[in-house]
């Protein structure tokens, strides 16, 4: 059936083998003195998967971080990494690559030295140890940089050998705790797409911490939303931006339009609402309960209709327009309440009367009902 004659050497899986790479935090809890920095977190990372966490500072994502790879104990709770507990193993036996801000290159090392010093701590032979980690600098871009002090080398460089020494002992997983977080716009944006790519052709499991909620979109295949300790929403990245649980999430990811409204009726995933001055209305329901809600309708979802076609929507004024390079911005008052609107730069509001009345309005399917918080 099968011929054993000489084939091509098997290429690496491109994504995750099925079995390596798992990491899974079962009821984890880190208290400092009795204030939880974690608090009973659940969350499973599949083999090849690419989850961040996102919150804002404070939220417990570095804490999280340092306990999965063993840096700090937990309070309670257990972390698995491919279905083995490790909470009584050292950082050095738990197979992780990790880059994080506190666990900076060691100056007075070449970068080829930086490389290959968790394979001296592997007791791995020096011929080998030079020979992987001139293939892990080849890996991001450094290849015959291998000499040069972190100092020589700039942000971007420095970042990428970090990753190499991280990537050279080939790890189970990945664990990058804000690691392009001193590195300006464009070269964190080279990054992102950079450490994307090398990641999906290692088929590696990472877990990847940010507060920039635009990187966290453009990078994972999870989010997973932190705030004070807990995990208040996960999901693909489209799929929390457009159905945000509450207005606090809304809000962090991204710009939104919040307008208070009482639910009349819910039903197959969608509500009809009644939103006051802007009358009754259809969105999407993802069925959240809480004591008072709103209707997030995200700027780009709002736009320009025909007068008295506002089922969903209303009527107002424009206050301001501005150009904002591709897309246009405006603000506007619509039913007492300030809206903002982002539309494509040759929309149909870019030349737009000013002083005119105008009724804007959005698709059922673009608007989600969610619990107000705040
Ligand atoms: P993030 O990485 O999301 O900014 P951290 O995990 O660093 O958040 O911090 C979470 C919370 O735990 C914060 O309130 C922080 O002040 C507190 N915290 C973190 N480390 C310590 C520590 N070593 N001692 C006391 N409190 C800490
Ligand atoms: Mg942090």
């Amino acid at each position: 059936m099968t011929t054993t004659t000489a084939l091509p050497a098997p290429v690496p899986a491109a994504t995750g083998d099925g079995q390596r790479g798992s990491i899974e935090l079962r009821g984890v809890r880190k208290l400092y003195g009795n204030v939880a920095a974690v608090d009973d977190l659940d969350l499973t990372v599949r083999p090849g998967e690419f989850v961040t966490l996102l919150g804002p500072s404070g939220s417990g994502k570095t804490t999280t971080m340092m306990m999965i790879a063993g840096f700090e104990e937990l309070t309670s709770g257990t972390v698995l990494i491919d279905g083995k507990p490790v909470d009584r193993l050292p950082p050095k036996d738990r197979d992780l690559g990790i880059v994080f801000q506190s666990y900076a290159l060691f100056p007075h090392m070449s970068a080829a030295e930086n490389v290959e010093f968790p394979l001296r701590m592997r007791s791995v032979p020096r011929a080998e140890r030079r020979r992987r980690a001139e293939e892990a600098l080849a890996r991001v871009g450094l290849a015959g940089l291998g000499d040069r002090r972190p100092r020589q080398m700039s942000g971007g460089q420095q970042q990428r050998v970090a990753l190499a020494r991280a990537l050279v002992f080939n790890p189970a997983a990945l664990l990058l705790d804000e690691p392009m977080a001193a590195l300006d716009k464009r070269l964190r944006e080279q990054m992102q797409d950079e450490v994307k790519t090398l990641q999906k052709s290692l088929g590696i499991s990472v877990v990847f911490v940010t507060h920039d909620q635009d990187e966290a979109m453009s990078m994972s295949d999870r989010i997973v939303v932190m705030r004070d300790g807990k995990i208040v929403q996960e999901g693909a990245p489209e799929d929390v931006y457009a159905h945000p649980r509450t207005d606090w999430v809304a809000n962090f990811l991204g710009d939104t339009n919040l307008l208070p409204c009482t639910v009349l009726e819910r039903k197959d995933g969608m509500a009809v609402v009644d939103l006051g001055a802007w009358g009754v209305g259809r969105v999407r329901d993802r069925g959240v309960d809480g004591d008072a809600y709103a209707v997030s309708v995200r700027p780009e979802h709002l736009r320009f209709v025909d007068a008295g076609r506002t089922e969903n929507g209303g009527t107002g004024r424009i206050v301001s327009s501005t150009v904002l390079g591709a897309t246009v911005r405006h603000r506007l008052q619509v039913a007492g309440q300030d809206v903002v609107m982002r539309e494509l730069g040759t929309g149909s509001g870019a030349a737009r009367d000013l002083r005119g009345e105008v009724s804007v309005g959005w698709s059922a399917d673009e608007a989600q009902l969610l619990v107000l918080e705040s």
